[in-house]
C-alpha cells in the first residue's frame, strides 16, 4: 500500500501556513506501517488540483488530501473532484443540519453561502466532521482511495483519527516496516559516509539508509520494508549493530532521542552532576538540558552572566583576566567553568563566551568567534570557534558544540 499526500492552499504555497497537516497524517500513516510515496503542496486552482490527483493515481493507492474544502469562493477542491471522478455534488441532508444547527446554537442567521458545506460527491462516503462544518469524504475509484479532508489541522486531525486511520490499520498485515536510529556525534557527514561506505554499498535494495544531520550529530535512520515482519526487524538490527561496531564509541544512542538526553542519562547513571555558565548562550544551554524530562538528577543550575560584573561577582573570573584576554577568551571561559563547578558545586560545568553578532566583532575577535571551556573532575578543556554571522545560528552551534565537548571530556574521565 503506497499513500500520497495532497495539501491544497495558496497560503501554503506563500509560506504564510507551515504545512504541518502532511507531517503529522505521515507520522500517523507510518505508524501504521503505511509508506508515504510523496508529498505535494498545490495552489488553490482547479488545474493544478486535477494534474495533482491524476500524477497521483499513476503512483499511489491512497491518496489524502487537505484544504480547500470550506464554503468560500478560494475553495474550490470539490467542484474540481466532482469534474475528476464525473459524479455530481448532492446535498447532505445529515450534513445540512449540523451547519444549520451550529448557527443555531449562535442564534445567527445561516448565511446562503453553507449550504455548500452540505454538499458532497455523489460518489463519496461521507466522514461526518462534528468538529467543523466541512464534511470530510472517502471515494473509492478505479481501485485507488482518495480522501478530503478539511484544511484546519484539528479538524483532519479528529477526521483521520475517527474515521480514516481505523480502516487503514486493516491494511497493516499488507507491508511491513522496520525501523532503526544510530545517533552520531562529533562526526561530519561526509567522513561518517567514508567511514560506512562499503557496508552501506552491501546493503540489499529493500534496506535504506538516510543521514538526517543536525548541529554537530548525524542521525542515521536505517528502514526495511517488506512482508515479513520478524525478518526485517532482524535483518536492520544486523545491519544497525553493523554500523554502530563499524562507527564505534561516536554513536551515542541506538534509538531516535536528543543528545542531550544521552547526558542526561549518562551522567545520571554515573552520579554526576553539571551547570552552566553562560555569557553569547544566555541561558539556553541550561533550557535544552531542563527540556530533557528528569534532568533534575543532574543538572543542578546555571548562571547567566552576560555582563563583565557578573562573571566577576558569580563565577570568579579574574579582573585581571577580564582585563588583559576579554570577555571572549580562553582564559576567560576556563575561569568562568572552574567557577560555575565550584559555586554551583557540579562535578562538571560548561562555559560559554562569544561574539554572536551581527555587531560587537573586532578584527581580532570578529563576529562568530566563540570560546567555550568544559570543567570535569579532573582537568579543564577549552576550544576555540569561529562561527559565521547569523546570531542565531551561531547561538545554536555554541549550544551543540558545548554539549559535544561536555561529552568528550565527559567519556575521556569516565573511560566509556
Ligand atoms: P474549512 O471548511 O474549515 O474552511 P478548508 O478545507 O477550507 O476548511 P482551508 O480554508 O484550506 O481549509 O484552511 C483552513 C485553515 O487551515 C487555514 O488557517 C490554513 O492556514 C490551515 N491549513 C490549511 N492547510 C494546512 C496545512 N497543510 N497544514 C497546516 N495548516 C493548514
Ligand atoms: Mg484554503
Amino acid at each position: 500500500m503506497k499513500a500520497e499526500i495532497i495539501t491544497i492552499g495558496d497560503e501554503i504555497l506563500l509560506g504564510q501556513t507551515v504545512d504541518t497537516n502532511s507531517a503529522w497524517i505521515a507520522q500517523n500513516l507510518v505508524e501504521r506501517q503505511i509508506y508515504v510515496e510523496q508529498i505535494t503542496s498545490i495552489t488553490d486552482t482547479s488545474t493544478h488540483i486535477a494534474a495533482a490527483l491524476t500524477a497521483a493515481a499513476e503512483r499511489s493507492d491512497l491518496i489524502i488530501c487537505t484544504g480547500g474544502l470550506g464554503p468560500t469562493n478560494d475553495d474550490i477542491t470539490k467542484q474540481t473532484a466532482a469534474h475528476y471522478f464525473q459524479t455530481p455534488l448532492i446535498l447532505n441532508e445529515e450534513v445540512m443540519g449540523h451547519v444549520q444547527s451550529i448557527f443555531d446554537r449562535y442564534e445567527k442567521p445561516m448565511p446562503e453561502i453553507n449550504r455548500g458545506q452540505a454538499m458532497v460527491l455523489k460518489n463519496a462516503e461521507v466522514l461526518f466532521n462534528e468538529w467543523g462544518t466541512a464534511p470530510g469524504m472517502w471515494v473509492e475509484h478505479q481501485g485507488k482511495i482518495y480522501v478530503f479532508l478539511p484544511g484546519v489541522p484539528f479538524e483532519m486531525k479528529n477526521l483521520m483519527t475517527h474515521w480514516v486511520l481505523p480502516r487503514v490499520a486493516d491494511w497493516r498485515a499488507v507491508e511491513r516496516v522496520a525501523i532503526r536510529y544510530l545517533v552520531v556525534a562529533g562526526i561530519g557527514e561526509s567522513y561518517l559516509a567514508e567511514m560506512i561506505a562499503d557496508i552501506e554499498q552491501s546493503m540489499p535494495e529493500h534496506i535504506r539508509l538516510a543521514y538526517l544531520p543536525q548541529f554537530g550529530l548525524i542521525k542515521l535512520r536505517l528502514n526495511a520494508a517488506g512482508s515479513a515482519a520478524d525478518s526485517l526487524e532482524r535483518e536492520v538490527e544486523e545491519w544497525a549493530s553493523r554500523l554502530s561496531a563499524r562507527i564505534g564509541s561516536a554513536v551515542v544512542a541506538t534509538e531516535d532521542v536528543p543528545f542531550q538526553q544521552v547526558i542526561v542519562n549518562a551522567f545520571t547513571k554515573e552520579g554526576c552532576s553539571l551547570s552552566t555558565a553562560e555569557s553569547c548562550t544566555g541561558g539556553r544551554l541550561a533550557a535544552e538540558i531542563t527540556e530533557i524530562p528528569g534532568a533534575s538528577a543532574m543538572f543542578l543550575g546555571s548562571i547567566v552572566a552576560y555582563d563583565n560584573d557578573v562573571k566577576q561577582k558569580f563565577l570568579n573570573v579574574g579582573a585581571n583576566t577580564l582585563a588583559k584576554y576579554g570577555a571572549v577568551s580562553g582564559e576567560t571561559v576556563e575561569e568562568m567553568a572552574m567557577g560555575a563547578k565550584k559555586v554551583l558545586g557540579t562535578t562538571y560545568a560548561i562555559a560559554t563566551s562569544g561574539v554572536a553578532g551581527p555587531t560587537g566583532g573586532t578584527a581580532a575577535k570578529p563576529v562568530g568567534t566563540v570560546w567555550i571551556a568544559v570543567a570535569g573532575e579532573k582537568q579543564v578543556i577549552k576550544r576555540k570557534f569561529q562561527f559565521k554571522d547569523d546570531r542565531v545560528v551561531n547561538i545554536q552551534r555554541t549550544v551543540a558544540n558545548a554539549l559535544l565537548l561536555l561529552w568528550e571530556l565527559f567519556r575521556q574521565e569516565r573511560a566509556l
